[in-house]
């Protein structure tokens, strides 16, 4: 899987030069969650229909499309949530995260 593309940071001159979703470069991701995640995004992947929106949403980019299916990049993912409200299909759970791991 793909990493997210980490960038240096520049501050942005135009409205152009600010990032817009997950087809940019992510550069505002330094380093790999440190585990403070509480809760984990879970693909149901006979539900999901591949319509992207979870890709194009989320905020971090680590939603990996490049395989058959949609994979998501567990050591970047934030658990914020967002793919899982935006997914039509409910396709997407949020689940707690074990305590050791
Ligand atoms: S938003 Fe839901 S249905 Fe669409 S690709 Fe993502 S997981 Fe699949
Ligand atoms: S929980 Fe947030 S960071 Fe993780 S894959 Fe979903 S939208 Fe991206």
């Amino acid at each position: 899987m793909n990493r997210p593309k980490m960038v240096n940071f520049k501050d942005p001159e135009t409205v152009r030069d600010y990032p817009m979703g997950a087809t940019c470069d992510s550069d505002h991701l330094t380093s790999i969650n440190a585990g403070w995640r509480t809760f984990r995004p879970v693909i149901d992947q006979e539900k999901c229909i591949k319509c992207m929106r979870c890709f194009l949403v989320c905020p971090d980019g680590v939603i990996d499309k490049s395989g058959d299916q949609l994979e998501i990049d567990y050591d970047f993912c934030k658990g914020c949530g967002v793919c899982a409200h935006e997914c039509k299909p409910k396709a997407i759970n949020m689940v707690k995260e074990a305590i050791n791991g």
